[in-house]
């Protein structure tokens, strides 16, 4: 399956800093044609731009554009938030659902997670849906059990079209942290993650499982050759063209 390599640039950028990572991540990939998936999850009111320089810059006609989050509501009095619809209005692919700083930070449950990645699928959006355990969760040993608890609860919502989503595992104590799972660590949980999508859809060998946690240029090729990783969500290497384009040419 072809690999993907999603960056999620949080909240960082400027009209002038996308510009200039945008223009350098184009000039790499014009002379290094990627085989891999490309996209960027960038901040909503960055959206119209990043269309706006793709438009101009064919090498970056092949990277989807995502949002960092999507509404679980349709429209409305939703104070703040951003519908899929909206997303679509701005040719958005993807839409990173259940982050884990969204998790943590805005107490999003797993069924808010399921809902949103419903919206999502329900306007054609991908949703890239993080699941990933915390320190004191996996020092307790339950990483298998909450990564299983945090997926099942969208596969609940959404059986009937389980394979069109991405799923992204990403242990919170690695993300930002300069900490990556060992290719062994995450391969063991992508197994397991794989096992429980096979369970719910024939279709499973379509799903994209991402490991995401201080994934960069130098750590990517390894982790990516795992079996069961089917590519990358970066945070920080996603901001250096230099870096990113490194991880896009180890994902061929
Ligand atoms: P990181 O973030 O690559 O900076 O660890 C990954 C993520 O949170 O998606």
């Amino acid at each position: 399956m072809k690999k993907l390599i999603a960056g999620n640039w949080k909240m960082n950028g400027s009209l002038a800093a996308n510009e200039a990572l945008l223009g350098a991540l184009a000039q790499g990939l014009a002379a290094n044609k990627p085989s891999c998936d490309i996209a960027v999850c960038v901040p909503a009111p960055y959206l119209a731009q990043v269309q706006a320089l793709k438009s101009v810059q064919p090498a970056l006609s092949t990277v989807g554009v995502g949002a960092q989050d999507v509404s679980a509501q349709a429209s409305g009095a939703y104070t703040g938030e951003v519908s899929a619809g909206m997303l679509k209005d701005f040719a958005c692919r993807y839409a990173i659902v259940g982050h884990s700083e969204r998790r943590q930070y805005h107490f999003e449950t797993d069924a808010l997670v399921a809902e949103k990645a419903r919206a999502a699928l329900a306007a054609g959006i991908t949703p890239i849906v993080c699941v990933g355990e915390t320190l004191a969760e996996r020092e307790a040993g339950h990483t298998e059990e909450v990564v299983k608890r945090q997926l099942a609860a969208v596969i609940h919502a959404n059986g009937h079209c389980i394979s069109e989503i991405v799923v992204a595992y990403e242990p919170v104590w690695a993300i930002g942290t300069g900490k990556t799972a060992s290719p062994e660590e995450a391969q063991a949980v992508h197994a397991v993650l794989r096992a429980q999508l096979k369970a719910a859809t024939d279709q499973s060998a379509r799903v994209k499982i991402l490991y995401g946690g201080s994934m960069n240029a130098a750590n990517a090729a390894t982790l990516l050759a795992q079996p069961d990783i089917d590519g990358g969500l970066i945070g920080g290497a996603s901001l250096n063209a230099p870096d990113f384009l490194k991880i896009i040419a180890a994902a061929q």
